[in-house]
């Protein structure tokens, strides 16, 4: 190269010369942009933690056909803290599903944490499931006669290899994470619906998933305690867990990092917001509602 360069100088007389440099300037700056940009892009894949191509999913019901998504092309990245939004029907809890390795799409592929779902039996899917994901849903899903520890605990109860012993560590350890630990002994109907929520929050996180997927986890909870779960919420996205929710309520999607729209089984909109709403900052402001006033 260096030989070359000279050869040129000494050949070329200097006002050709002075372009022609500036285009090699030009054109090894393109190169080193280039090379960082696909340095930037390898990184970003290494950190693509739900990878989603051309989605489709058709639900038959006799004759009929509905088609819930039709073709859905996304990339979630680990530190993604990503709302769907987009009204009813639109496809959202169907999206979730799947990614969730709940269930299966009709056509596409999806990459879990690099790996191939469809490519999966039944039982390498829950296993799958169980290891990477955790789930909270709007209406807390917990056994009403179980302790809020022994609901903690259900998705270990999968794991053989886990001793009791392990077991209660991790419940506690989650229930603490949630700011509960003093309530382990309650049931669920001794708990408020904030209470019940951070449980099952504790319930998604005891397996140390890689991402945790909530559909309305807010829709049954009053506006001070849903800013306590998005708060939790982004604790958990700060300490590296993807965090995916669906939400119809803008002021919720307001609290994550990535807004994204269906609209009839499509992306309408895939925005990042500049300012998420900090959660913990709002709390200070709203006045906690006294334990005298909840009796
Ligand atoms: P959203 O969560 O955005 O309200 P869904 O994903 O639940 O939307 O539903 C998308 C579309 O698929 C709707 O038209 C709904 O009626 C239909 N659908 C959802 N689940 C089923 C099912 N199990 N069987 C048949 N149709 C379904
Ligand atoms: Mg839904």
């Amino acid at each position: 190269m260096k030989t070359m360069k000279s050869w040129l100088v000494l050949l070329i007389p200097r006002p050709v010369l002075q372009p022609h440099n500036h285009n090699k300037v030009h054109s090894s700056r393109k190169c080193h942009d280039l090379e960082q940009q696909e340095a930037e892009e390898a990184g970003n894949m290494k950190d693509v933690i739900i990878s989603t191509q051309h989605l489709v999913k058709i639900y038959k019901m006799g004759d009929l056909e509905v088609h819930a998504l039709r073709g859905i092309d996304m990339d979630i990245h680990k530190s993604d803290f990503v709302a769907i939004m987009g009204k009813s029907g639109s496809g959202k809890s169907t999206f979730m599903n799947i990614i969730g390795c709940l269930d299966v799409p009709t056509r596409g592929t999806y990459f879990l944490d690099g790996v191939d779902v469809g490519k999966l039996n039944r039982d390498q899917l829950a296993q799958l499931r169980n290891l990477k994901i955790g789930f909270v849903f709007q209406s807390f899903n917990l056994l009403s006669r179980t302790s809020a520890l022994e609901n903690v605990e259900l998705p270990l109860m999968y794991n053989s290899k886990i001793s009791s012993h392990t077991m209660r560590e991790k419940a506690i350890k989650a229930l603490e994470s949630v700011g509960l630990a003093d309530r382990s002994h309650h049931l669920p109907n001794q708990l408020s619906g904030g209470e019940q929520q951070r449980v099952a929050i504790a319930r998604a996180l005891v397996n140390d998933p890689v991402v945790i997927l909530a559909d309305e986890p807010t829709g049954n909870l009053d506006t001070r305690t849903s800013v306590e779960v998005m708060d939790i919420f982004q604790q958990l996205n700060k300490k590296g867990i993807t965090v995916v929710i669906v939400t119809h309520e803008p002021d919720i999607a307001a609290y994550t990092n990535r807004n994204v729209s269906f609209r009839d089984g499509r992306i309408l909109k895939d925005l990042q917001v500049e300012h998420p709403r900090k959660a913990s900052d709002e709390l200070l402001l709203i006045p906690a509602i006294s334990e005298e006033e909840t009796i």
